[in-house]
């Protein structure tokens, strides 16, 4: 079974339906923070975390202006944060935090038992805050699972039937930073710009920055302080939804490329960038290439993630390992071509044979593409 994500964007009209929202999402916040302080409580008297299970009989009619379903979703949700906290912490990242947040609002989780649909509308129970009701702007492509009600959005998560696709061929996908795809099914390679998803993680950081300075010299909540959040929360929508729209059309390009083939992604290895000092193009890249594995997984007929260690070092032709540029050049055998297209040359071999095997062939045909159109005048047109 796999699941898509369905987003609306919605927000309340009528003061009546501010009121339920509101008064929901500020009961989802009062629950999680109570959480956060018992977990800390705990913690400094070094006792167990009790299960799931037991918070949720803790739980139980302690929070009237939630639905059972979602307290018990948001209690689950707390404890998986607290376990993954956990795991992290032992396995060597000892900056991994406990949840210590105590918002204002929180999210609220619905499960399919209580959000339902009928006539074309979404229906959200909340207790004693009341219920919600809102437009469904198309029909579902599967079976509602849950529902994730945020501020000015809300999130439809439905199961989807496997609908057999026929496989044709297989295809090696390398993802990076300024070649955000190189996709080659040993024949012809395709080489997708990954600058302009570059250049808006680039101004977002870099606007970020600068709310953040202009913050830091007002009142935190003053009527000055509260434009620039809402200033730093438009352009974090903006930018959010230009990455996403550059993702889909890149991955689109892919699968209209390359149709009915399965993927073999390299799986990506951020150890090597981080010790490596690149831990900017680390941020970068490591935004946006969960989110294309997940693209290319329903847009093509699977992504499969393989091991990519060493696979833009290694000459396909003649297995010599050379460290190169973007350009890579083989000191062995002379052979010269793009450093994306071998990784991804060389991910299809792992793909194919479960290792990295010399005798390949480099595809002559290398497709440069953007995702959308090229930015910027056309060349040659001033
Ligand atoms: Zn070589």
């Amino acid at each position: 079974m796999s699941y898509r994500t369905v987003e609306i964007r919605w927000i309340p009209k009528t003061a009546a339906e501010w009121r339920v929202f509101t008064a929901s999402r500020k009961e989802a916040a009062r629950l999680w923070s109570d959480l956060v302080t018992r977990h800390h409580r705990l913690r400094r008297r070094a006792l167990t975390w009790p299960s799931k299970a037991r918070w949720e009989r803790w739980g139980k009619g302690r929070y009237p202006g939630l639905s059972a379903q979602s307290t018990q979703q948001l209690i689950g949700e707390f404890c998986e944060a607290v376990h993954s906290a956990r795991q992290l912490r032992t396995t060597g990242h000892a900056d991994a935090r406990y949840p210590w947040k105590k918002p204002r609002y929180h999210d609220v989780v619905y499960t399919n038992q209580d959000a339902r649909v009928r006539n074309g509308c979404l229906l959200l129970p909340h207790g004693t805050s009341g219920r919600l009701r809102l437009l469904l702007p198309r029909a579902l492509p599967g079976r509602l699972m849950e529902v994730r009600l945020s501020l000015a959005t809300v999130r439809l998560i439905c199961e989807m039937e496997e609908v057999p696709r026929p496989q044709q061929r297989v295809i090696g996908v390398d993802l990076g930073v300024n070649t955000l795809i190189a996709a080659t099914d040993g024949d012809k390679a395709l080489l997708i710009s990954g600058r302009a998803v570059k250049a808006t993680v680039q101004y977002r950081n870099k606007r970020l920055a600068s709310c953040r300075q202009a913050q830091s010299t007002k009142t935190q909540g003053s009527r000055r302080w509260q434009r620039l959040q809402r200033r730093r929360a438009k352009m974090l929508a903006q930018t959010h939804r230009r990455v996403r729209d550059l993702l889909h059309h890149a991955t689109r390009q892919v699968a209209e490329a390359f149709p009915g083939a399965t993927c073999y992604v390299g799986k990506p290895f951020y150890d090597a960038a981080e010790h490596s000092g690149r831990r900017h193009a680390h941020q970068v890249s490591s935004a946006c290439h969960a989110q294309l594995i997940g693209h290319l997984d329903y847009k093509t007929c699977g992504a499969i993630q393989v091991d990519e260690q060493y696979t833009s070092q290694t000459c396909p032709v003649c297995g010599e390992r050379n460290k190169g540029r973007r350009t890579y050049r083989c000191r062995q055998c002379g052979l010269t071509a793009p450093r994306d297209v071998i990784g991804s040359v060389n991910i299809l071999a792992v793909g194919r044979h479960h290792a990295l095997a010399p005798g390949r062939s480099v595809p002559n045909a290398v497709h440069w593409v953007h995702p959308v159109k090229y930015p910027g005048p056309k060349p040659g047109s001033s």
